[in-house]
């Protein structure tokens, strides 16, 4: 897969590109990537790449010629390849969206700056607009590396074990399991026992559960939207039994119940 970024500050992405599973995936010809720098396709003497907005207001805008320019000439290289803008009235990235965009050959990713790009790059050049959070950077940098982050994980072999990806959280709606590494006993707190069972199936089981359950805590949302299996309503109907005994323990033997009040 062929990563192509459109920046004022391609620097940024050197160091990006010498770590982690997003190097291995270079040095494994997995991907491909490289950065335009928006600037060199700017005229004039200081190649100037912004300009004050039409009707007046603060800050700049980046200018459309050098952009169109540069998304042209990164075209020419690779006509087919996707062309997103990040912006933050774009649709909202996802794990989902990240494996939609890791079945592509390429990204062409435009980042913004300033108040924003001329929005008729945003009509005729950019097949899609993508905002990495409800929330607002001062460049698209740092959200390009986020989905290529997210997309390059996803890609077959890039990571050390093929099945981690799809383990992950939101893989299928839910929350990924708690995870445990030696010591055994780190500040007073046990690993949980099944974890050292050597049984594969109990192992499976608790895992299975504390995802569930853990996704019922911390994002309801994603269970809403979510068809349950009948061992996902079992599950959830056996902590509910649990619950509703502490609840009535309590409220019909009050703070007896408590073993410090025995
Ligand atoms: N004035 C714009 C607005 O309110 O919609 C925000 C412009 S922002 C300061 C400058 C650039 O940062 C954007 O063009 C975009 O490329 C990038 N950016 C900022 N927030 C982002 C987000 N949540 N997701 C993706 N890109 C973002």
């Amino acid at each position: 897969m062929n990563f192509n970024v459109l920046t004022i500050f391609p620097e940024m992405f050197v160091p990006f590109w010498e770590h982690g599973i997003v190097k291995k995936a270079i040095d494994r010809n997995l991907i491909s990537v490289s950065t335009i720098n928006i600037r060199d396709f700017a005229k004039g003497k200081h190649r100037v790449t912004d300009d004050r907005p039409y009707g007046g207001g603060s800050g700049m805008v980046v200018k459309p010629e050098p952009l169109a320019n540069a998304i042209r000439a990164a075209k020419k290289t690779s006509p087919s390849l996707r062309t997103i803008l990040l912006t933050p009235q774009g649709c909202s990235f996802s794990q989902k969206k990240a494996r939609e965009l890791a079945a592509e050959k390429g990204l062409i990713l435009v980042c913004g700056r300033y108040e924003g790009v001329d929005e008729r790059i945003c009509h005729d050049f950019v097949d899609d607009e993508i905002s990495i959070g409800d929330y607002v950077l001062t460049g698209g940098e740092l959200a390009s590396m986020i989905i290529i982050d997210a997309v390059v994980r996803l890609i077959p072999g890039a990571l050390g074990n093929a099945d981690s990806a799809d383990n992950d959280s939101f893989s299928d709606s839910l929350l990924a399991h708690a995870q445990y590494t030696r010591p055994r006993t780190f500040e007073g707190e046990e690993v949980p026992e099944v974890l050292l069972s050597g049984n594969h199936q109990q192992i499976e089981e608790w895992r299975f559960e504390e995802s569930l359950i853990r996704t019922f805590l911390k994002r309801q949302d994603l269970l809403k939207e979510r068809l349950l299996s009948e061992r996902e309503i079992e599950i959830l109907k056996k902590w509910c039994r649990d619950i509703e005994k502490i609840i009535h323990a309590q409220s019909v033997f009050g703070s007896d119940t408590l073993s410090g009040n025995k």
